[in-house]
């Protein structure tokens, strides 16, 4: 083989195969969502595109012979996309053909061999793509010397038919022609497989992770809302039994609700974290939602002898739900005093900066080392005894929903600082 043939073979493959590679790379897992519609046309405008460059750029065997890969992109439209834009790249292909010129006879020739070929390939079709992926391989090689063998034979009936003699150079040109098309053909069909084979197995393990977390997130659960049952049902079997006194009696009961509000908590936290997506999100002024959990957490601040102090500036408009947001500065707020066993003060400072609404929530409590800060946010990730390690990973979550970020700053002995950075809404879109 020459090296002009060589080098032509090599650029009609790069012609066919970088188009088929960029096609997968950019839409491929995305036909979904980019419709019907507009990846049938961008199929045809693909596949018209590499049909035109095989045609510009034909094997040129010796004088008078031109043989170009034109039926390669044709085969692969329709075996991947099906019949309609096959059409339409068989239409332009044709039109460039006439376009090209030549004599009726040749302009004929090629619009019946056309015309075969598709059907051929139509016909073809379920024995190619339908296999394991070396079968649809083989299916597809020998279709393209198939494919390849047509143009051939019909060369040497013209040529019988004018007189002229086929000699065994033109035989073997044609041979190679025949190979060079099963060639590509197989290729292309093997790029495309093993392109969808990788999309199967990333899609398969993906679907196995969510499948992992799901269940440790299950099993998780499980047993954090058996241990309170566990318990709860314990304190109860001990009041069933005769000739409990009635203080006892008294402090298993509180013991039991305890208990049983620890479960439930877990619940709500996990239907918080769950379903976040489903609450209603509307325009609210965080002021007054932060102001509602302090009122609702102050009790627990005295008990624990921890002052609270505010620092809020006006209409910290933003757009979120109302008792998810609550239900977050409470969990940050319930931290920050168990932060501080000995009491101590917790601020809360909220501002308005750039196009954000800035929280701050800063204790002088026990802190955190960096690793602890990593984990903060894990399912059921708590040093607390009676703690549920649900509060941070809900936070984390809803905040997430309405776009804003939590970040972190935290020194062990020191105190913590958590900073809520919510994207803001003006003041005069707020009613
Ligand atoms: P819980 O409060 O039920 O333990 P959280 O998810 O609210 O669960 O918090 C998880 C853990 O993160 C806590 O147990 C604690 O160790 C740590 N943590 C959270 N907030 C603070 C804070 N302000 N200061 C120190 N440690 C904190
Ligand atoms: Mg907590």
């Amino acid at each position: 083989m020459s090296l002009d043939v060589i080098n032509q073979l090599l650029l009609n493959m790069l012609i066919i195969i970088t188009p088929v590679l960029l096609y997968q790379l950019f839409w491929g897992d995305r036909c979904h969502q980019i419709g019907a519609k507009i990846n049938r046309r961008i199929i045809v405008i693909l596949g018209s595109l590499i049909a035109v460059l095989c045609m510009v750029y034909p094997f040129r065997f010796s004088d008078g012979f031109l043989y170009d890969l034109r039926m390669v992109p044709l085969a692969a439209c329709i075996l991947y996309a099906g019949i309609v834009p096959s059409l339409w790249v068989a239409a332009v292909m044709i039109c460039y053909r006439l376009f090209l010129g030549g004599s009726f006879t040749a302009l004929s020739l090629s619009l019946v061999l056309t015309g075969i070929l598709m059907v051929l390939l139509w016909r073809s079709k379920p024995y190619i793509v339908t296999g394991s992926r070396s079968r649809n391989v083989t299916a597809a090689a020998i279709t393209g010397l198939l494919i390849g063998l047509l143009p051939a034979v019909s060369s040497c009936i013209t040529f019988w038919w004018i007189g002229e003699p086929i000699t065994m150079r033109i035989v073997g040109y044609f041979g190679l022609y025949s190979l060079i098309t099963a060639f590509t053909l197989g290729m292309v069909v093997y790029v495309v497989e093993q392109i969808k084979l990788n999309s199967r197995q990333r899609n398969q393990s993906q679907q196995a992770d969510k499948m992992n977390v799901l269940s440790d997130l299950a099993a998780s659960f499980a047993h954090e809302i058996r241990n309170p049952l566990t318990v709860a049902r314990g304190f109860v079997q001990i009041m069933k039994q005769p000739g409990i006194q009635d203080d006892k009696k008294a402090l298993y009961t509180n013991m039991v609700l305890e208990e049983i509000d620890k479960a439930q908590s877990i619940v709500t936290d996990y239907l918080s974290f769950a379903k976040p997506h489903l609450e209603a999100i509307e325009l609210v002024d965080a002021k007054q939602l932060i102001q509602q959990a302090l009122s609702s957490i102050e009790p627990y601040a005295k008990l624990c002898r921890v002052d609270v102090e505010t620092q809020l500036d006006d209409k910290l408009i933003i757009s979120a739900n109302r008792d998810k947001f609550v239900q977050c500065m409470i969990h940050l707020c319930k931290n920050g005093i168990e932060a501080m066993p000995s009491g101590g003060k917790l601020q809360i400072i909220g501002t308005v900066q750039n196009r954000s609404v800035c929280i701050d929530i800063i204790d002088h409590g026990v802190g955190m080392t960096p690793d602890e800060i990593r984990r903060l946010g894990t399912p059921f990730y708590s040093t607390r005894d009676k703690g549920t390690g649900l509060g941070m990973m809900v936070t984390y979550r809803v905040i997430q929903t309405i776009h804003g970020k939590i970040d972190v700053t935290s020194e062990v002995g020191k105190g913590t600082c958590f900073s809520l950075l919510i994207p803001t809404l003006h003041a005069t879109s707020y009613h």
